[in-house]
């Protein structure tokens, strides 16, 4: 069915890509015209169903880079993974994806489930049998007997083991393989969050056996070992990327940043609207730190993606625009925060032509929001529409 929907302006998702008075032509699950509204018009059949807003704006949907739609968001979410079997763990994911998709997020990509729930969920909401966002994921994380998040199943001990774990997951159905090289800070007696759980070596050999099921590799890692670890194995993406050294300060080093720059490794600092008061917990010194490292990663030319570790406590999956406002409180125009989102975000997951993008062939992908979110991130709150893959939310 072909559905043609019409705005005062569609912003194709690049900076500076504007069409006033514009449209987007769906076929199906596919966009297969975008442009001025006259000449779109003119190639929909009769009968079109059409989606008239004047005054509001077309963008392509949200992508919120890390998520872990099984954890709640409750202050418990990790004594309710264990509590929980399978099959309420899954109603539960299903409904949280579907929170996400309301939002406007039309892909997630989730960093650790247990047993490949997050896989399956991916393939019903695929098949089109539940309503929720395209959602690329990891499986199991790997980490270390007792290490950060040992609880979803992928602890390993030893080569062997890594690469067991590794086939294991792709056999799942992994997108990517998710790795904990550094502590965190949700598992009770695991490794210190400045500590790492892998050597470069081990990480390299990660690297090496996911590229061998060809899958690329996220890399958890707060700590600056960690980091440097990460950037020399070739991860595509780094998680948190905090700079932590023993001690609990920051250890920045300009040569491990420009070889992630260099290398084309993708930062996402994975947090939720609530940044405000996880930082204000950090006293204003740490918290300055914290914001800092991003504009200063951006400055040597590494690229940012969003995400919110939505799951963990208080990061909810219903209110992704309000993380966004981390980028504007540093400093980062609207118009780049929605390509960050969008463009960046689609590419860093492997998604460049699918999704990310208005354009002839990607995926139908659609929010339409009231106002000019290149001009307020404010709009991307008042959302009027939202497509997935072509179907209404
Ligand atoms: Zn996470």
């Amino acid at each position: 069915m072909q559905r043609l929907v019409t705005a005062g302006q569609v912003l194709v998702g690049p900076v500076g890509e504007r069409i006033g008075d514009g449209a987007v032509l769906v076929d199906g699950g596919t966009i297969t015209a975008v442009g001025p509204r006259g000449e779109v018009e003119r190639q929909a059949a009769a009968g079109v169903q059409r989606h008239d807003y004047p005054g509001h704006t077309v963008l392509p949907g949200l992508i919120n880079c890390h998520v872990h739609l099984a954890f709640d968001a409750s202050m418990s979410p990790v004594e309710h993974v264990q509590e929980a079997g399978d099959d309420d763990l899954l109603a539960g994911m299903a409904q949280r994806a579907r929170q996400c998709l309301d939002a406007g997020v039309t892909t997630v990509r989730d960093l650790g489930d247990r047993n490949g729930l997050a896989i399956r969920l991916r393939d019903r909401i695929a098949a089109g049998e539940l309503a929720g966002p395209r959602i690329v994921a990891s499986g199991p994380p790997l980490t270390v007997p007792g290490g950060h998040c040992w609880f979803l199943g992928g602890a390993v001990d030893g080569d062997e083991a890594i690469r067991d774990r590794v086939r294991r997951n792709a056999a799942l159905g992994a997108d990517v393989i998710k790795v904990m090289v550094s502590g965190g800070q949700m598992t009770p007696g695991s490794p210190p969050m400045w500590s790492s759980q892998f050597s470069t070596r081990e990480l390299s050999l990660i690297v090496t056996e996911a590229a061998a099921v060809g899958l690329p590799v996220a890399a958890h890692a707060h700590g600056t070992e960690a980091i440097a670890s990460a950037a020399e194995a070739g991860v595509a993406t780094i998680e948190h990327c905090t700079w932590m050294r023993e001690g609990g300060g920051f250890d920045r080093r300009d040569a491990v940043a420009a070889r992630i720059a260099g290398r084309g490794i993708y930062v996402c600092s994975a947090m939720s609207r609530n940044w405000q008061a996880f930082l204000a917990r950090l006293g204003p010194d740490r918290a300055g730190q914290m914001l800092d490292r991003l504009r200063w990663l951006d400055g040597l030319g590494v690229r940012l993606i969003p995400g919110t570790d939505g799951g963990l406590p208080n990061s909810v999956f219903d209110d992704f625009a309000g993380a966004l406002t981390l980028y504007g409180h540093l400093g980062f125009p609207p118009a780049r925060i929605i390509e960050m989102a969008t463009v960046t975000s689609a590419a860093a997951l492997g998604l460049a032509g699918r999704t990310g993008r208005i354009a002839p062939g990607h995926s139908a992908d659609l929010l339409v929001v009231d106002g000019d979110p290149a001009a307020s991130l404010d709009a991307l709150g008042r959302r009027v529409l939202v497509l997935a893959a072509g179907s209404p939310v």
